[in-house]
C-alpha cells in the first residue's frame, strides 16, 4: 500500500502506473463533447496533481493532439483514458479520476462546459456550476476556438 500522503494509479491492463507524491491540486467534472468523446462516458472527471510530485512508475501514455492547445493520453494497450495536458497548466499533470486505485481520497471542486452538457444528465449536489472554463483555472478554450 502507498504512502497515506500518496495517490496511485493506472490503467485497465496496467501498463501505465503512476504516483503523486502531493495530494491534487483541484478535482473537476467537465461535461465538453470533447472529453465525452474522448472517455466515452456522459462526463469525464479530471484530477490535477503537481507536475513535479507526479511520475510514471511504468509506461508513459500516448498522446493525441486533440486541440491546438491540448493533448490527451490513453493506454496503447487497453486505450483506457489517463491523462490530459494543457499549454496553460503546464504546472501540472491532469489524470482521469476513475484512474485512482482510491478514488474516494480525492474531491472534486466543479463543474465545467455545462453549456454542452447531455441535456437528461442530472447534476446533483451543490459545487460551483461554469458554463465554460472555470475561474480556478487559466484557460485557452473558449466557445470559438476548440482550445479544451
Ligand atoms: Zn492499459
Ligand atoms: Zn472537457
Amino acid at each position: 500500500m502507498p504512502d497515506e500522503s500518496e495517490y496511485e494509479g493506472g490503467c485497465l491492463c496496467g501498463a501505465l502506473r503512476y504516483r503523486s507524491t502531493a495530494p491534487p491540486l483541484r478535482g473537476v467534472i467537465c461535461h465538453c463533447s470533447m472529453c465525452r468523446k474522448h472517455s466515452g462516458a456522459p462526463v469525464l472527471a479530471l484530477v490535477h496533481f503537481p507536475l513535479q510530485s507526479f511520475r510514471w512508475l511504468k509506461g508513459e501514455p500516448t498522446r493525441y493532439q486533440s486541440s491546438q492547445f491540448a493533448q490527451r493520453g490513453f493506454c496503447s494497450a487497453c486505450g483506457s483514458t489517463i491523462t490530459m495536458h494543457e499549454e496553460v497548466l503546464r504546472d501540472r499533470v491532469q489524470v482521469a479520476l476513475g484512474s485512482l486505485d482510491d478514488p474516494d481520497r480525492v474531491r472534486v471542486d466543479d463543474h465545467v462546459w455545462t453549456q454542452e452538457k447531455i441535456s437528461w444528465f442530472e447534476i446533483d449536489d451543490e459545487l460551483p456550476r461554469f458554463r465554460q472554463s472555470s475561474t480556478a483555472v487559466p484557460t485557452k478554450a473558449s466557445a470559438s476556438d476548440d482550445g479544451r
